[in-house]
């Protein structure tokens, strides 16, 4: 039977649910995007966001979903005939490579199996024999939404380094900023894209791309053509609080309230508790006896879990259960692993209970949709949240 009662559990990796100190903060009239009100609002802003970023440098907003950024990233630093150097690490690697194709840009696609995030060691040998240098950019997602693996953008940064090989660095932070440790000033990056409906907590509807001294100066010899994404009026404008074209006001209100949220908890420990949540997951998917799709430890994604259903178990069917009967959204699979896995969100506004709430969900869930599995995994759960160590959970699982 069908249960709409009480609050509707919304754990897909993003959107994700929005506190109601940010819902708040954007019931507000909406105001002159030209009046001195608006321009403190945008200095607040798009000085405030440069501490998610770790960056001095400009970060630009557009009103647009993530995609829009990509794009961005794309149109005002390369042109048709370039190569970039991309990793196969999910879904949303292979849509932003698909983006720069229709662009025109070569892409050398690192093949990957969607179990790990990009290899930095190939990704050094690559650039390490384009002794031409004609790889123009390195582009990277850090956390891959369809799979929960995520790429080791410090590492890779140290392993384009040690080529000494010019490219660009574009990392894709979209379902990762302001939920995973991230420095676009310390590790370098060119490029951050990132998006407001995941880790800010926001309403889809913002995107931004960080920009490095060095993208900014390949923009302006860049002739790709290019007009609402460019990047120099942005920049230029926004110097005084302002946008070339009407901004997405309410959701700036937003923002200015996310990011006091987020310096309020502490970026250190807005980090720690995504970690936490994650490890109380997959000691909960272990206890289950069911896969995690991430194989490599070192990547696990803080931000979502995803798990394999059982062989000749269709995974979206469960979900639909899991909606059903308990009211609860979870993320469906993407591309080639649809309806052969589920994700679990556990980001943004997201706590202890909440994501004991969450795992009773999928663990009632699997049960409710005949799903083969042990239980115990909230059980699982709950020892990772007071305390003990992951392994000690896995052992006791496995007993
Ligand atoms: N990149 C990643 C890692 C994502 O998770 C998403 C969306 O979920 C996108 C890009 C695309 O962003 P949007 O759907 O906001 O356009």
């Amino acid at each position: 039977m069908a249960s709409q009662q009480g609050r509707h559990f919304l754990q897909i990796p993003g959107p994700s649910p929005v506190p109601d100190r940010i819902l708040r903060a954007m019931d507000m009239p909406v105001i002159d995007h030209r009046s001195a009100e608006f321009g403190r609002l945008g200095r607040d802003v798009l000085d405030g966001i440069k501490t998610v970023f770790g960056t001095t440098q400009p970060v630009v907003i557009y009103p647009s979903s993530g995609t829009g950024a990509w794009e961005a990233a794309i149109v005002n630093t390369l042109s048709p005939g370039d190569t970039v150097l991309m990793a196969e690490t999910g879904h949303f690697a292979t849509l932003w490579r698909q983006i720069a194709a229709r662009f025109g840009i070569e892409v050398d696609f690192i093949p990957g199996d969607w179990r790990r995030g990009a290899d930095p060691a190939q990704i050094e040998a690559r650039l390490a024999e384009d002794r031409a240098h004609r790889i123009k950019a390195v582009m990277v997602v850090q956390n891959e939404t369809s799979t929960g693996s995520t790429s080791r953008i410090a590492e890779i940064r140290q392993a384009i380094d040690r080529t000494g090989h010019p490219a660009l660095f574009m990392v894709d932070t979209i379902s990762s900023l302001a939920s995973v440790d991230y420095r676009h000033d310390e590790w370098r990056v060119d490029v951050t894209v990132s998006g407001s409906q995941k880790g800010l907590m926001l309403p889809p509807g913002l995107s931004f791309n960080a920009i490095s001294e060095k993208a900014l100066a390949a923009a302006k010899a860049n002739s790709m053509p290019r007009s609402y994404w460019d990047w120099q009026e942005m920049v230029k404008i926004n110097a005084n609080g302002f946008f070339p074209y009407t901004p997405a006001t309410n959701l700036l209100y937003g923002l200015r309230e996310a990011i006091r949220m987020l310096h309020e908890e502490g970026l250190e420990n807005v980090f720690a508790r995504h970690q936490r949540l994650a490890a109380a997951t997959r000691a909960a998917v272990r206890a289950w006896g069911l896969e995690i799709l991430c194989e490599n430890p070192a990547e696990y994604s803080p931000v979502l879990t995803t798990v394999m259903m059982p062989p000749s178990h269709d995974a979206d069917q469960y979900r639909k259960v899991a909606l059903e009967r308990f009211n609860i959204s979870l993320g469906s699979g993407l591309g080639k692993v649809a309806g052969k896995v589920f994700r679990i969100g556990h980001l943004g506004e997201c706590n202890d209970l909440t994501l004991i709430g969450a795992l009773s969900g999928v663990e009632m869930g699997l049960a409710a949709a005949g799903v083969p599995h042990r239980s115990g995994g909230v059980q699982a759960a709950m020892a990772v949240l007071e305390g003990q160590e992951e392994s000690n959970t896995r052992k006791a699982a496995v007993a």
